[in-house]
């Protein structure tokens, strides 16, 4: 195989290239330790420090209010969709998800282990496009302890952004969003996020939650899910993944360097115009998410014809275009653009969706 030009993978996702840079000069040694990154002692000083300037880089991105903690727990977001209900089933009998798609759906069947989960309609079929219905639509029961919502579905490329006005804490899972969407934290109880796609690489998740929703949680709840233990070891509960914060930490600083979160905003809706105009243009390929929900990350989009997106496919790698197979759920093209993705990239790409 050539050299991979752009990967189009949906995670573990496209690095910046100046972040794999500085990680291969860490492998060596990280700072002055005299120490790999990788034989970093997770209770040692450089390391405090990692998590330290992570935390304060993701409170100044988000404008985190200091009534919520931040947490870094080993394990990717299906491990959340299990850490959630337990850290309320304590004291909460109700949950309710809104269903956008897969990954709300499955969060929603694992949380019914612990919980009586109630899940709303959140998108609509609108003259045969699907859109997601606004929040002053969801029918949320107001027992719930809090309400599941997926601002951005991977797999079928569903985006919505911000939650109105809703009377239970939403819990939001950021998986394939992180640092690309603005968001007004002091809307949400929890937000979570595996890091393999904005955050870095595989292994960890971030949690972001309010002071007043700590201490729910059941019995049954493992030590190293418990949200409380985490805030008061400061997550290091046992050892924590390091490498995986430290990339986590290199990411966040990055996305700072390039200006910030409404600048990943609108690279990510500049480089999803370039494919959305190309798919729209090209009379053989399908999109049917209506266009207010069309995701600025995850373009999905396939054909009647199936030679059309093999063609693509085909064509697509030998220009060097990986990692563009649809989720194996859905058939069809995927071009998942996480924060590392060029717009070179989305530009290269768009030609060839219109020439399929
Ligand atoms: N939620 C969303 C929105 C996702 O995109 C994914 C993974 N693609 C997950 C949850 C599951 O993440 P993990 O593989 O870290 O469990």
């Amino acid at each position: 195989m050539g050299k991979i030009l752009h990967y189009f993978g949906a995670g573990p996702a496209a690095l910046p290239f100046e972040v794999k840079q500085r990680i291969q000069k860490d492998i060596i040694e990280y700072e002055d330790s005299k120490l790999s990154i990788l034989e970093l002692s997770h209770r040692s000083e450089y390391f405090s420090n990692i998590l330290d300037r992570s935390k304060t880089l993701l409170r100044e991105l988000y404008a985190i209010p200091d009534n919520y903690q931040i947490l870094f727990m080993a394990g990717g977001a299906t491990l959340q969709f299990d850490a959630v209900p337990l850290n309320f089933s304590g004291k909460a009998k109700y949950a309710s998800y809104l269903d956008t798609g897969f990954w709300s759906r499955k969060a929603g069947k694992l949380a019914k282990k612990y919980l009586d989960v109630k899940f709303v309609a959140g998108l609509i079929d609108h003259a045969n496009e699907i859109c997601c219905l606004s929040s002053s639509e969801w029918q949320v029961d107001a027992q719930s302890a809090y309400l599941h919502v997926t601002p951005n579905e991977t797999i079928n490329g569903v985006e919505f952004v911000g939650v109105g006005n809703v009377e239970v804490p939403v819990v939001a899972d950021l998986t394939s969003c992180m640092l690309m969407q603005n968001i007004d934290v002091s809307k949400f109880g929890v937000l979570y996020a595996a890091t393999q796609k904005s955050l870095g690489i595989a292994g960890l998740s971030v949690v972001i939650i309010r002071n007043d929703l700590l201490g729910g949680a059941s019995q049954i709840t493992p030590d190293l899910l418990r949200y409380d233990l985490h805030v008061e070891n400061n997550s290091i509960v046992n050892t924590i993944p390091v490498f995986a914060c430290y990339v986590a930490m290199l990411m966040l600083l990055w996305v700072k360097e390039q200006g910030g979160i409404s600048v990943m905003v609108e690279q990510a809706k500049l480089r999803s115009k370039l494919l959305y105009d190309a798919v729209d243009s090209n009379s053989k390929l399908i999109n049917n998410i209506c266009k207010k929900n069309r995701s600025t990350i995850n373009v999905a989009f396939t054909s009647n014809d199936q030679g059309v997106v093999t063609g693509l496919l085909d064509t697509a790698e030998k220009e060097g275009l990986i990692g563009l197979q649809g989720h194996r759920r859905a058939g069809g093209v995927r071009a998942s653009m996480y924060n590392g993705t060029s717009i070179d990239a989305a530009k290269k790409l768009a030609r060839l969706i219109r020439l399929a």
